[in-house]
């Protein structure tokens, strides 16, 4: 392994049992590859990164934009969040059965000793499910009324990418489990973006009419809601 510096950009050069060069932007952070034959010469190298400058920018640019996800390990000390709300993880071993407490600024996670990180993660998002399921059913009370729209169908979904989804023929609304993380208000947001849905099916100025007539500060909820995505 060896480092090119082209225009202030660090280039990670690896040369390779390979018949063609090519080149990676890494996430999280934007980290430049290079993979190149063994029998290419150096100059070729950077003949070739020079030519790809702008699109490694360019990708380097879409990283720099993505909120900062750091892995977590559902470990003691860990910060979580439940509705809004910020805990510090403790992690208890117990042969009892999976549990999840909230005790003051704590969150107990207890599972079994040795477990993985996948089912401490299981275990703490079925709670975040529990949670979630818990409040829908009051928003949906709530603004269907004032909107005047029924949905037929939800359910909570972890989704990676949206907070909720429509289908607007079927009248069914799944949200975002992410959403337990959240403010209340999120929820409420998203809850009223759903079913305003039923209502106009596109994100069009009739939707937006909407919302503002419904939920007026929504701006700035959705604001709150992207500026940080905590996997
Ligand atoms: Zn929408």
């Amino acid at each position: 392994m060896s480092t090119l510096i082209i225009d202030d950009i660090e280039i990670q050069v690896q040369k390779k049992k390979i018949k063609n060069i090519y080149l990676r932007v890494k996430a999280p952070q934007g980290g430049v590859q290079v993979s190149a034959p063994k029998n290419m010469n150096d100059e070729a190298i950077k003949m070739f990164v020079i030519s790809k400058i702008s699109w490694i920018k360019k990708h380097q640019e879409k990283y720099k934009n993505q909120p900062k996800q750091c892995k977590r390990e559902y470990v003691s000390g860990e910060s979580v969040y439940v509705f809004g709300g910020k805990y510090a993880l403790e992690l208890v071993y117990s042969n009892r059965c999976n549990d999840v407490k909230i005790n003051g600024d704590k969150l107990i996670l207890q599972v079994r000793e040795r477990s993985t990180i996948e089912r401490r993660a299981n275990v703490l998002n079925e709670w975040y499910r529990e949670n979630i399921k818990r409040e829908i059913p009051k928003l949906l009370e709530k603004w269907q009324k004032i909107i005047g729209v029924t949905a037929e169908e939800w359910g909570v979904k972890n989704m990676k990418t949206r907070w909720g989804t429509c289908n607007v023929r079927d009248k069914r609304i799944w949200l975002n489990l992410q959403l337990a993380k959240k403010h209340p208000k999120c929820l409420e947001y998203v809850v009223v973006h759903e079913l305003v849905h039923l209502l106009e099916k596109s994100h069009n100025n009739i939707f937006i009419g909407y919302m503002d007539k419904f939920l007026p500060n929504w701006r700035k909820i959705k604001k709150e809601l992207n500026a940080f995505i905590d996997d």
